[in-house]
């Protein structure tokens, strides 16, 4: 396909003559279609409804400690949960606390505690002048929504092939104190699908904080969501964090959200014993007990780690075809047209897609008056503010595939628009 850099203005606007007619076409149908936020469909619902077949007797509702789940007690979550969960993410299960239905709950947990009571003892954040967080972008918007939301300044580092651009983690952590956190998605990363390479697992566990209070988010939150057999492989984090003698540095969040059910799974956290220490303190105080009944359920239908990658793969089965949809169409439509790039990645729930700069605006606007709604542009960056106004998250899983075809050919229709705009003005 020609560059359309190297088209000549009679060209472009010819093709855009022929693309607004076929725009007026698809936009009298009055469409809705949802490609903006990573949703299982509901083919991907069905496969875990036999986990509310479980539990039906009552000799069925004791974990193996004997204590009966519909009753008060064990805090940190049955042993049984703990040690599934643990798989999962790769720890043993005294590496784990089982905590309610949302990961993102527990990270915004840990934030709001520690800005009213500290890390492990050190000073609240909101005592402090000032409070920093890194922000790999693209990133996921609602961690950055979390931050935003308690006031913590968010510093915006770009991110790699490899990951975050360490050169620069590693520059501010250890010269300012005010840096507390960095959010990190570190395999399948929402939205580029992107999974750190060894060399910058090793980088953030060694990393050497000015603040003894600074923690990494590691929010490992598609540890398992693989899309083919063959997988990307992630460091496991909190390992090389002991090795580097660093073993408080990371917070790992995990749930089941998008292997059972979205709101209606198991959340848990790994991280070393001091840190886990912190989270009990403030967790008896703020409840007797998280949903273990719906721990049991999980644990006896998953029953294993194998069980759930078993159950995972019938998840790819479901996803992988929309993913490769979305990607044949935009190769198709616009490969080597020089007005859009775009991720295909191995696994997670997001395609990425940056168009040429100063247009990402304009094509989500475009695919709205449509009847496609995409993620706001912006999103993916800390106070939605995308400094390039390229990146749009693509979300492929939610819609039927028929849907999903329809959308991405109006989406693409809204990139070739914009983008021939862009070149004419
Ligand atoms: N973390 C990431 C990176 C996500 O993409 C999502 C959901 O899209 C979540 C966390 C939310 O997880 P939960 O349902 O456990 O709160």
């Amino acid at each position: 396909m020609t560059p359309y850099k190297e088209l000549s203005r009679e060209q472009l606007q010819a093709m855009k003559a022929d693309l607004e007619k076929q725009f007026e076409e698809v936009k009298a149908k009055g469409l809705n279609l949802d490609m903006s936020r990573g949703k299982p469909s509901k083919k991907q619902l069905e496969l875990a409804m036999d986990m509310l077949e479980e539990l039906k007797s009552t000799d069925k509702l004791k974990c193996e400690t004997g204590i009966d789940c519909r009753n008060y007690g064990l805090l940190d979550g049955i042993p049984e949960a703990r040690r599934l969960l643990g798989a999962m993410t790769e720890v043993s299960a005294d590496q784990i606390v089982i905590f309610g239905n949302s990961s993102l709950n527990v990270m915004f947990d840990t934030v709001s505690r520690s800005m009213t009571h500290g890390v492990c003892g050190s000073t609240p954040w909101c005592k402090l002048d000032k409070v920093k967080f890194l922000c790999p972008s693209p990133g996921y918007d609602r961690h950055f929504k979390i931050t935003e939301y308690f006031g913590i300044e968010m510093v915006t580092v770009p991110m790699t092939p490899a990951g975050p651009d360490m050169d620069m983690i590693e520059e501010l952590v250890s010269s300012d104190p005010a840096i507390k956190g960095v959010w990190c998605v570190p395999k399948y990363s929402n939205p580029q699908g992107i999974t750190y390479s060894e060399e910058t697992v090793k980088r953030f566990a060694r990393l050497k904080p000015a603040a003894e209070d600074f923690r990494i988010f590691w929010d490992n939150a598609y540890c398992i969501h693989h899309l083919y057999e063959e997988q990307d492989f992630l460091l496991e984090i909190l390992e090389e964090c002991e090795k580097a003698g660093n073993p408080d540095l990371a917070y790992k969040f995990i749930s089941t959200s998008k292997v059972s059910f979205p709101g209606s799974g198991i959340a848990a956290v790994a991280s070393s014993p001091r840190n886990l220490a912190d989270f009990r303190k403030h967790m008896a105080i703020q409840t007797i007990g998280h949903d273990k009944i719906n721990q049991l359920r999980h644990v006896r239908f998953f029953k294993d780690i194998e069980g759930m990658h078993e159950h995972m793969r019938k998840h790819a089965e479901i996803l992988r075809p929309k993913f490769e949809a979305v990607e044949n169409t935009l190769e198709k439509e616009i490969g080597g047209a020089g007005i859009g790039t775009w991720t295909t990645p191995k696994g997670g729930y997001f395609i990425s897609f940056d168009s040429m700069e100063g247009c990402a605006k304009d094509i989500v606007a475009k695919a709205a008056e449509a009847g496609v709604k995409m993620t706001e542009a912006g999103a993916t960056f800390p106070y939605g503010i995308d400094p390039y106004d390229s990146n749009i998250r693509i979300a492929p899983s939610f819609p039927t595939p028929e849907e999903l075809q329809l959308a991405t050919e109006i989406f693409v229709l809204s990139v070739k628009l914009v983008s021939i705009d862009k070149l004419l003005a």
